[in-house]
């Protein structure tokens, strides 16, 4: 009922020559652009140029954040608008090295993703346990925490339009993969206060990614999880024939299910 959605965070990563070059292997190597939807988040350098390859493709561009502001004396700081101007209709938002080593905070989450809702682009908002507060057995108090206040005001009908990520931050570029009953079981708490702050009919609706470590020989298992809708993957969407196999692999598992 969910459409999967796979997004590739390429972080700090890729020229405009390498982008370009990434993008226009990707194009190539995925053929079902249909049962899956696809994302790709380049540099903010990069977007332009990536969303004109992207132009006769079913594969989206995405930025990996904004700033709440429209315009004005912001400097250094990019908006929804300009990025949609470049040709992106996804942002990430929240991301856990974002909230690390950039002082976002919850209140900052729910600043750009009402930004981006109100733009039209679709929000890809992340939370996520660091080790200390799994280890500490917090996981679902930051959890719920991180989801209060990036949905702060607003209502079912935006919410659904919202892309979650649950990203454990100890399985971030780390190479440990949360297993697949560890994740699903914050998936299905992120299901449940869903409902219990939207209703049952949006929080069926709402697509919930697990992200952290995800490759091509590991996505199958994590998909076949009920509350798994897709992936946000960092290492593994650097290269074409990785993260197109990756692709397969999870349109795989929608065909096996079918
Ligand atoms: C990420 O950057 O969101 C991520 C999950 O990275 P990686 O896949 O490399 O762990």
């Amino acid at each position: 009922m969910r459409k999967p959605i796979i997004a590739g965070n390429w972080k700090l990563n890729k020229t405009i020559k390498e982008a370009v070059d990434l993008v226009t292997l990707l194009k190539r190597a995925i053929r079902d652009t249909q049962s899956v939807d696809i994302v790709v988040c380049p540099p903010f350098t990069a977007l332009s140029q990536v969303s004109e390859i992207l132009l006769e493709s079913d594969i989206r561009l995405g930025a990996q954040d904004l700033y709440w502001e429209d315009k004005g004396a912001f400097t250094g700081e990019v908006s929804a608008s300009l990025l949609k101007d470049a040709g992106a209709s996804y942002a990430l938002i929240g991301h856990s090295e974002r909230r690390q080593f950039f002082n976002e905070t919850n209140q900052s989450v729910n600043l750009k993703t009402r930004a981006a809702l109100k733009a039209g682009l679709t929000p890809i908002t992340c939370v996520g346990e660091s080790l200390a507060e799994r280890e500490a057995e917090k996981t679902f108090k930051i959890i719920e925490e991180q989801l209060a206040g990036a949905f702060t005001d607003l209502n079912a009908a935006d919410a659904q339009k919202v892309v979650l990520a649950y990203e454990p931050v100890w399985a971030i570029g780390t190479g440990k993969v949360a297993t697949p009953a560890q994740a699903q079981e914050v998936h299905a708490f992120i299901r449940g206060w869903l409902k219990t702050r939207f209703g049952a009919d949006a929080a069926k609706t709402i697509r919930i990614q697990y992200g952290g470590s995800v490759k091509a020989d590991n996505i199958a298992e994590l998909m076949r999880e009920e509350d798994i809708d897709g992936a946000l993957v960092g290492g593994a969407s650097l290269d074409a024939q990785g993260f197109s196999e990756l692709i397969k692999n999870t349109q795989a598992v929608l065909l096996s299910a079918r």
